[in-house]
């Protein structure tokens, strides 16, 4: 037996990092021949050509040395005393060693069978006798070599395996045109199943319920043009706790088959995820902080921009903070904050639909409209109002709620809060001036008194002051009764004869005088206050109506103006009855006048208010007709009496033909649908010549009387029928 120059080698390549086996400098062959003449020859052959060698005379001998000495490779005849080269393959392939060393069997000539079983039992490839001792160096260096180049690519595919599995990666093939798919292992691992099948289907069964459509959706269009992507999904729930994401991509090679990945990038994601609301919102109150409110801003200027609106910044300062914090510590000042978050969303809510209701205010929406910027100071950004009013209007409401006391851990706090407001354009086009102009603001306020706001611009703020002055005069004039109901009355043009009045509400105010409906009726709307003062009207109006009725006055209609704003927040219907119970006015002596506005927001809904209103006997007129409707469609729909061209159209009648044009217009549309039509703002007998020419049913305005208090009124009617009779007479 030769052994290299190392002796005995006690290797195994591929347990250890470096073993004996990588020190050989030649390779070692284990040549395996009970022959000894055969295996001198073979032994000299290889020798010769730098190999070094091992020699066994049978099977078993093999199997010791192999296990020994760890080969570069077996040269092994097949028939051998005591165990042939068939068995001691078989059990040299069990070792870890064995598993991939390359056999080279010696068969017999044509011995087929014996090439057959050979590889039955692994070895590798065959050579047959005699043996041509020049060339069998040169095989067996080939030998080697392939065995090399399998274990590299081996290591490489074992590498390679191991480094998807670490990053949650598979791969895939997927033949488009007949659906066949091939799947590594690890894409099942990924998706939670012990079994992928050969189709897409098998994937897609994988697939969260919500992205099943948007991935099924993409793979239809994959199938038709073959071209790359890359997606995401959530795995379905069953068999986890939760979803895991997964990431999909996906190009055709040259076949037009697609290749692609799928990757679990849930920790990824979920970091990612992490890291964007560290960025973005603040810890103690979950709110969006100042880098996020920066995009906050910078949007709601691009949208302002496009939709030439305004829009306001709040910038709050929350009022002895630091002493919370100093007297009660840091945990009872991080749960006062988020109390005060929780109470700002709350007041932009309940501002949302109490306070307000045009669109201007009804677009705020909580809580991704308010910012804190860092210790005690909050934004809060309204977007899209209408009037920089509104922005005065939730900064009072801010600083009302927040003044409340707060209970925190056992421990009644009591903070306030001031506020600076900017608006945009007017006081900034960047978010960095909004906000530094709302920040002055602020300082303003605070030099004011604190628990108060002011706007950036001296001209906003005495026009937010005045309203709220007026706000507050209304309300006072409400309690201590201070308005009073003038009424207009409405003739007939083809009999003469009055057939209804109108109440208009007037406010005499003890400093500011009589106040035109035109200034407080919109502001009664915005602060609700429209509420009790509408009902006061409606009551007042049915008593007087009733009153008169009882005094003999010929019964005609009373017609009271309703607010949208009553019909939408209110029960009309059971407000206008228990005005009727408790007067006992008869239902078809009452008109209720309703603008267009309301009517349109929502159609069905308004004629469904409608149907109830007339449900009760009254009457319905449209007021102001034509300042607003969109379709003349929907007023075939709407079940009302009447309709009340607008005075605008009636002010220039009889010099602008276009005027003139619409109102024939009206008056043949409102027969056409079977309604009455009135013209309101009639002061001359020009305007009354054109209507009576074209049939207008009844007219209202200074031409036949101003509104009048109910006793002037009285005695005018009376006048007024006393001199119908005298010309009948
Ligand atoms: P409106 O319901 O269209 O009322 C007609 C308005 O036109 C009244 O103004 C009336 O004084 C005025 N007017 C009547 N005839 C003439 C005329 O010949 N020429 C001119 N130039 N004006 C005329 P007023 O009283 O200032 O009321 C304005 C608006 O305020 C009303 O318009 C109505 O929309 C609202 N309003 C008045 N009272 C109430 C009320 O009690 N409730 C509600 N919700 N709104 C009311
Ligand atoms: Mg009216
Ligand atoms: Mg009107």
């Amino acid at each position: 037996m030769h052994i290299n120059s190392l002796g005995a080698l006690p290797s195994n390549r591929v347990d250890s990092p470096v073993t004996t086996a990588d020190l050989r400098i030649n390779p070692l062959v284990l040549l395996v021949d009970d022959d000894p003449t055969g295996q001198l020859m073979a032994s000299e052959a290889l020798e010769a050509e730098g190999f070094d060698v091992i020699e066994a005379v049978d099977g078993v001998e093999a199997v010791q040395l192999f296990a020994q000495h760890k080969p570069d490779i077996v040269v092994m005849d097949v028939v051998m005393p005591r165990m042939d080269g068939f068995a001691a393959c078989a059990q040299i392939r069990q070792s870890a060693a064995g598993k991939h060393v390359p056999v080279l069997m010696v068969t017999g000539l044509n011995d087929i069978d014996s090439i057959k079983k050979a590889y039955e039992f692994g070895a590798t490839d065959f050579v047959t006798k005699p043996i041509n001792f020049f060339t069998l160096p040169y095989r067996v260096h080939y030998m080697i070599r392939a065995k090399a180049t399998a274990d590299e690519l081996r290591e490489s595919r074992a590498k390679l395996d191991k480094a998807q599995r670490i990053a949650k990666l598979g791969h895939w093939e997927w033949q488009t045109q007949d659906d066949q798919c091939l799947w590594s292992a690890e894409c099942a691992r990924i998706l939670n199943v012990s079994k992928l099948g050969n189709t897409l289907h098998t994937l897609i069964e994988c697939i969260h319920a919500d992205d099943q459509v948007m991935v099924n959706a993409l793979l239809e269009r994959t199938k038709i043009d073959s071209q790359r992507f890359s997606t995401k999904f959530r795995t379905r729930t069953d068999n986890a706790d939760r979803s895991r994401i997964i990431q999909v991509e996906a190009e055709p090679d040259s076949t037009g088959t697609m290749v692609g990945t799928l990757q679990d990038i849930t920790e990824r994601a979920n970091a990612e995820e992490q890291i964007h609301n560290l960025a973005y919102f603040d810890l103690v109150t979950g709110l969006p902080n100042r880098a996020n409110l920066n995009d906050m801003v910078d949007n709601a200027i691009t949208k302002a921009r496009i939709g030439n609106k305004k829009f306001a910044l709040l910038f709050l300062d929350l009022d002895r903070f630091k002493q919370v914090n100093d007297s009660f510590g840091h945990n009872v000042g991080d749960a006062l904050l988020r109390s005060v978050s929780t109470r700002l969303g709350e007041v932009i809510r309940e501002t949302d639909c109490v306070g307000q209701i045009d669109d201007s205010v009804a677009a705020i929406r909580p809580p991704d409209k308010i910012a804190r910027l860092g210790g005690d100071e909050f934004v809060v950004l309204l977007d899209s109002i209408e009037r920089v009013e509104d922005a005065a209007y939730v900064a009072r409401r801010i600083c009302k709620s927040l003044a409340k006391t707060f209970q925190l851990s056992e421990t009644d706090v009591h903070i306030s809060t001031t506020i600076g407001i900017s608006i945009y354009p007017a006081d900034g086009k960047t978010p960095d001036e909004l906000l530094k102009h709302a920040d002055v603001a602020m300082y303003h306020a605070k030099e004011q008194g604190r628990n108060c706001y002011h706007f950036y611009s001296q001209s906003i703020h005495k026009l937010s002051l005045e309203r709220f002055a007026l706000e507050r005069d209304l309300r006072e004039s409400l309690e201590s009764g201070g308005f009073h109901l003038e009424y207009q009355p409405k003739i007939s043009i083809r009999t003469g004869d009055i057939t209804g009045v109108e109440a208009l509400v007037r406010w005499e105010h003890p400093t500011r005088g009589r106040v035109s409906p035109a200034d407080f009726i919109p502001l009664a709307e915005e602060t609700g206050l429209i509420l009790p003062l509408g009902e006061w009207v409606l009551r007042t109006a049915c008593q007087q109506m009733a009153e008169w009725i009882e005094c003999g006055i010929q019964p005609f209609v009373m017609a009271v103006n309703c607010s949208s704003i009553q019909l939408v927040r209110t029960d009309m219907t059971n407000v206008i009855k228990s005005a009727l119970d408790a007067t006992g006015l008869d239902p078809t002596c009452l008109e209720i006048e309703l603008t267009e506005s309301l009517l349109l927001q929502n159609v069905e809904e308004g004629i469904a208010i409608l149907q109830a209103l007339k449900s009760l006997g009254l009457h319905v007129s449209i007021d102001d007709f034509g300042t607003g409707f969109s379709s003349l469609s929907y007023l075939k729909r709407l079940p009302v009496d009447k309709l009340k061209i607008d005075q605008s159209f009636i002010r220039d009648l009889n010099t602008d033909p276009g005027d003139a044009a619409i109102v024939t217009s009206m008056i043949t549309l409102a027969h056409n649908l079977d309604l009455t039509v009135i013209a309101e703002g009639v002061e001359n007998t020009e305007q009354l010549g054109f209507l009576r020419a074209n049939r207008c049913d009844e007219i209202q305005g200074f031409l036949i009387s101003r509104p009048q208090p109910a006793d002037d009124l009285q005695q005018w009617i009376e006048r007024f029928n006393s001199q119908l009779t005298d010309k009948a007479a």
